[in-house]
């Protein structure tokens, strides 16, 4: 059930659970209704909680968890041991399992990691030994007739091939996560922005704006508003600001081909300075997508500036040489909430409870950038367990 704030009252008090009104405590707030807001959600309903989400638009999904790649990462490049990887993977699995029988569009498409040059070679073992360690044992170097067989117009010297890798509809996924959560008891409310807050002796106060300001009490509140969670995580009087970690933006744009599908499925240059590069990711309609790249950026601002083609038609150009000159169509841009400009070791998912801030009844998830929608479903399982729920 999807209410506005200003009905939540009402809303609460004719449901089979909703004992509270809300000038009472409910059990659960989840802030943020993102593909791993819903996530979380689902999983706290489905252990028997009441909860009510909050989400600031005036519906879910409309920031990063719709503005990806739609990729499900096998789990190849993290750091071994990290909550990336390990949320990774664990949350792959799930997906694979959890999609075929809730109507979510998917495709085990596999994906190639693809050396240009011969000098480059070596890192494909390299990154090979890296998957592995982090318990990805189904990749392998790829012979040439297969890497042909498979994407006749890739560019290549050598490639990984990665069977487990795919794609995903994220909206469906979400509408199909909000669907479990809704059939447990939780509530949606839109238009409820969460403007401030504090800690209380039993939980957490919220102040929800909107049309109507509103006071909502919770025994736990889990802050999972991407972007903006550092902000939510300020302005809740009692949680220590030295916890809160800096956030930095970095905006990915995309750039498409219509009329032609080069690629079948994902190709990504190597890696380079753990940085991904260019790559492609088909839609499951078999658009061909170019992207993201990375631009600094001080807002959250998803304008796609068409200047950036030069970049791409030189990095595409590289595993696809014959790119004709007007093909790069703009596409879309999303925005990564980082917690380091730096290599990927200093950006792991960062999850917070009570031993991290020292307050009772509350999570904070900071810089859930990419593998956020891979891990979903593994984030709310381990935020379920951070709060003490089996
Ligand atoms: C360019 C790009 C490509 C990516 N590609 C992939 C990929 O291929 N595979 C993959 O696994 N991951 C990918 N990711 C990562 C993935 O998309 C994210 O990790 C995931 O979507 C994060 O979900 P979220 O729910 O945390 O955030 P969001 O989707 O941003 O949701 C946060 C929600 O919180 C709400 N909110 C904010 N402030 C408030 C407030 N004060 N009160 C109430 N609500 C509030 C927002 O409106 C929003 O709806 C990519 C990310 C980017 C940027």
């Amino acid at each position: 059930m999807v209410v506005q704030i200003t009905d939540m009252e009402e809303t609460l008090l004719g449901t089979s659970r909703g004992k509270a009104t809300l000038t009472e405590k409910v059990d659960c707030i989840v802030i943020g209704a993102g593909v791993v807001g819903l996530a979380i959600a689902r999983a706290l309903a489905m252990a028997g909680r009441e909860v009510i989400i909050l989400e600031a638009e005036t519906t879910y999904g409309t920031h990063t968890s719709t503005r990806n790649s739609g990729c499900i990462h096998a789990g190849i490049n993290y750091t071994p041991g990290s909550l990336k990887s390990q949320l990774a993977l664990r949350g792959r699995d799930l997906l694979y399992q959890y999609c075929p029988d809730h109507g979510v569009s998917h495709e085990m498409t596999g994906k190639f990691v693809v050396a240009v040059d011969d000098a480059d070679i070596p890192e494909l073992h390299a990154l090979k030994e890296k998957a592995n360690k982090n318990g990805l044992q189904e990749i392998y170097i790829a012979d040439h007739a297969e890497i042909r067989e498979k994407e006749p117009n890739l560019a290549f010297a050598g490639a990984l091939y990665s069977p487990l890798s795919g794609l995903i509809e994220a909206h469906e996924l979400m509408t199909a996560y909000l669907g479990d959560a809704e059939q447990h008891g939780a509530v949606l409310a839109v238009n409820a922005p969460v403007k401030s807050g504090r800690v209380i002796e039993d939980g957490i106060e919220l102040v929800v704006g909107g049309d109507h300001e509103t006071t909502i009490r919770c025994a736990l509140c889990v802050n999972s508003a991407g972007h903006s969670a550092q902000r939510v995580a300020a302005v809740i009087i009692g949680v220590p600001d030295s916890t809160i970690p800096e956030q930095y933006l970095t905006r990915g744009c995309y750039f498409v081909i219509h009329g032609r599908r080069p690629f079948n499925r994902m190709v990504y240059p190597l890696p380079k300075d753990h940085k991904v590069s260019v790559h492609v990711c088909p839609d499951l309609s078999g658009l061909n997508r170019f992207g993201p790249d990375v631009e600094i950026v001080d807002s959250v601002d998803y304008t796609l500036n068409p200047d950036r083609a030069e970049f791409f038609y030189k990095a595409v150009r590289r595993f696809l040489p014959d790119l004709k000159d007007g093909e790069l169509q703009p596409g879309y841009t999303g925005v990564r909430p980082k917690l380091s400009l730096e290599q990927a070791t200093a950006n792991d998912f960062v999850i917070h409870g009570k031993k991290d801030h020292g307050v009772d009844g509350l999570i904070n998830l900071f810089g859930i950038e990419s593998p956020g929608l891979t891990s979903s479903m593994a984030i709310g399982e381990y935020v379920k367990a951070l709060a003490g729920m089996n």
